[in-house]
């Protein structure tokens, strides 16, 4: 296992859109091996293959599901291998980050409650229910896999902030007018 290099928002790969992988073999048990390697270095809740300049459409996940006591949650840890969004309904507000954006975070609207199917690491076909934080992160992940930011989701510049070395959010769309006064 080798924790990989995570590319940053300006890098032209996390534009592209991934390939769908045919054949489950080594080479992509490995290529998921680094990604959860590289996804608890970092550490972050989930990353997508693009993150790390592979085109393909792979994301592993390490989140709390969200929607019980903080306390007793435990996180879902997943590895899904061409995964896509079958339902969702309903919407949330609220916040996310990327390691491929440091130091930035930013409101988003996303889906609620949603379906998926993918194919697990063994390339086993599983359909599952997300909700709350866990539906956010998978859909933060298969957005990757479109070359989809969250920031592109953003609806309004004040949604968005830059975090001090302090961890306070401080808006991005006011700092940039401070700025320029
Ligand atoms: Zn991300």
């Amino acid at each position: 296992m080798a924790v990989r290099e995570i590319l940053t928002s300006e890098h032209p790969a996390l534009r592209h859109k991934a390939k769908r992988i045919k054949k489950i073999d080594a080479s992509l048990q490995k290529l998921i091996d680094d990604m959860i390697e590289t996804m608890e270095d970092a550490p972050g809740q989930g990353l997508a293959a693009p993150q790390i300049g592979i085109a393909l459409r792979v994301i592993v996940v390490d989140a709390l599901p969200g929607e019980d006591d903080a306390d007793t949650e435990k996180p879902v840890r997943l590895q899904l291998v061409n995964p896509e969004i079958v339902e969702q309904r309903e919407e949330q507000f609220g916040e996310e980050g990327c390691l491929s954006i440091p130091g930035y975070v930013g409101n988003v609207r996303r889906a609620k409650f949603i379906t998926v199917r993918a194919l697990n690491r063994k390339g086993k076909e599983v359909r599952f229910k997300a909700s709350h934080n866990l539906a956010r992160v998978l859909q933060h992940e298969i957005d990757h896999l479109d070359g989809i930011l969250y920031t592109d989701r953003i609806e309004k510049p004040e949604d968005l902030f830059r975090l001090n070395d302090k961890g306070e959010r401080i808006p991005v769309f006011q700092a940039a007018a401070a700025n320029a006064a």
